[in-house]
């Protein structure tokens, strides 16, 4: 039994006609919680369940505090999100919902993060939002139901945060045997830590997070997130805030879903005819984002 659900996969006929090729969407919006850290967090929650752990510790204020929420009810287990006082309300009624316990400490997410390790006893497991094997593992299933459905892309575009997603869509690549099919890794001005590590040619701490992506906004990525960089063919590329947020506009027209400016990022990069070129069928993750609303969108729109 998993946590997280079999996602459709569909062929978007307003992109593909307006990109000239065939443009595939693994919806991972549509994840009881919002997003496809359903997949990770779940299979990290459930195998530290059954190794005794009797309570969960997050430090996400976003989609992986949910996540571990949604999974904590699911598994009988209590849960313990700590956030920094920036958390929006809204985001802690959402954590709230699934009857996590909200602890406010701190003015960042850096002081938040230290307070929830204070919190562990013997019992208690931490689940990190990205740097865990055991995410990398959950999230790869999202490859495996997409080989089998025997729809094979030539590239495949997803957004990165602090890598995990990266890291266990390439788990997932490779025990499939499609170690050609390359990657394209989307940041937003602003949250481009992946690229800045890339660029140097190692690890890179961002001075700040800037974009409006906030679920993008890992000041450094995981080492394996760079190390896919060298052990897979792996582009990056960058969007601005204006482009990420009118793909989640014209994701809403084209296929009424709501996603956060995170996930804009990845959808943005079709409308770079020059990067899809090569490509006839193009895989985009739609990672999702539960604490979208249509009316911060508008606003960051109008601001951007
Ligand atoms: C977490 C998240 C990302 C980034 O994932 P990483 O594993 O941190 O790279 C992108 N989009 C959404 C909606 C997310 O929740």
């Amino acid at each position: 039994m998993t946590l997280h659900i079999h996602t459709p996969l569909i062929e978007s006929r307003p992109l593909s006609l307006s990109t000239a090729r065939s443009i595939w969407l693994k919806l991972e919006a549509l994840q009881p919680c919002g997003s496809f850290k359903l997949r990770g967090v779940g299979h990290a929650c459930q195998t530290h369940h059954a190794r005794g752990a009797r309570h969960f510790v997050s430090s996400s204020g976003g989609n992986a505090g949910l996540a571990v929420a949604y999974a904590g009810r699911q598994l009988g287990v209590p849960v313990t999100v700590v956030v920094p006082e920036t958390t929006t309300e809204h985001a802690k009624q959402l954590l709230r919902l699934e009857d996590a316990r909200v602890v406010v400490r701190g003015s960042s997410w850096q002081e938040a993060n230290a307070h929830a390790q204070t919190l562990l006893g013997p019992e208690d497991a931490f689940i990190h939002p990205f740097d865990d094997p055991l995410l990398w593992t959950g999230h790869a299933s999202m490859i495996d139901e997409v080989a089998a459905t025997g729809m094979k892309p030539d590239a495949l575009v997803l957004s990165v945060g602090g890598g995990g997603l990266l890291s266990g869509v390439v788990e997932g690549l490779r025990r499939n045997g499609w170690t050609d099919v390359p990657v394209l890794a989307v940041e937003t001005h602003g949250a481009a830590s992946l690229h800045a590590a890339m660029a140097a040619g190692h690890s890179v701490e961002l001075p700040g997070i800037t974009s409006v992506a906030t679920s993008l906004g890992a000041k450094r990525v995981a080492d394996q997130a760079l190390a896919c960089s060298r052990e897979h063919p792996l582009y990056s590329h960058v969007v601005s805030d204006r482009e990420a947020l009118q793909a989640c506009e014209r994701l809403l027209r084209d296929h009424r879903l709501l996603v956060e400016p995170a996930c804009g990022a990845a959808l943005a990069l079709l409308e770079r005819p020059e990067v899809l070129a090569p490509y006839r069928q193009v895989l985009v993750i739609v990672c999702g984002g539960a604490t979208a609303t249509l009316e911060q969108i508008r606003a960051w729109r109008e601001q951007a």
